[in-house]
């Protein structure tokens, strides 16, 4: 599968950036896709090892339950024309002890205001992890993720936080059968009206 990554001007300098070579394993290579006309917008946390080989958003397990989630299928999860994914750091940042390191806190400050600048018919941001709601939601985050996506209707009709949709979190998901009864309906809805479905 091939996403039109270059049809976005400002994806060509993304595509060059240099900002935190330093601090990544491997050369910067950006993972996202975004164009003027997208109705709705992912952000997540980094490409992960698997993704950044690929160079294709969310083409893992992780993509495959976050589709399941918003039933969609992966055509219409990458149809760039209609939903951008831009994550807060478009770089894999390389593995920590216990899992992938955090996006680099270099990326969504220096990148993200221009992305989202650039895309005016956005209708709603799904916030994918406590890293994507912190900076979005900023003073409005609750204390726990759980207590931040058991609020989403707080956060509506911007932003709708999710957990993210990592296989790691099934024993999350376990804990809390509400989010897949009571919120994922929801979102659904919110996803399809965003997309005009
Ligand atoms: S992670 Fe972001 S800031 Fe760092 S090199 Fe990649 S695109 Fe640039």
């Amino acid at each position: 599968m091939k996403i039109p990554q270059r049809q976005f001007p400002l994806l060509n300098e993304i595509a060059s950036c240099q900002a935190c070579v330093a601090h990544l394993p491997n050369p910067p290579r950006p993972v996202l896709s975004a164009s003027s006309s997208a109705r709705l917008l992912i952000i997540g946390q980094a490409p992960g090892r698997r993704v950044q080989q690929s160079g294709i958003p969310w083409s893992d397990a992780s993509g495959n339950q976050l589709r399941a989630w918003l039933q969609l299928s992966e055509t219409q999860f990458y149809d760039a024309s209609r939903i951008a994914i831009v994550p807060m750091g478009f770089c894999y940042p390389g593995k920590g002890t216990s899992g992938d390191l955090p996006p680099r806190p270099e990326c969504a400050p220096l990148w993200h205001s221009r992305l989202l600048a650039s895309m005016s018919d956005i209708q709603l941001a799904l916030l994918i992890g406590s890293y994507a709601q912190a900076y979005y939601l900023d003073k409005q985050v609750k204390p726990t993720l759980t207590a931040t996506v058991a609020h989403h209707a707080e956060y509506l009709p911007k932003f709708f936080p999710l957990p993210h949709p990592s296989p790691r979190n099934r024993f999350w998901l376990s804990r809390n059968p509400w989010f897949e009864k009571d919120v994922l309906p929801i979102l659904r809805n919110k996803v399809r009206d965003a997309l005009g479905y």
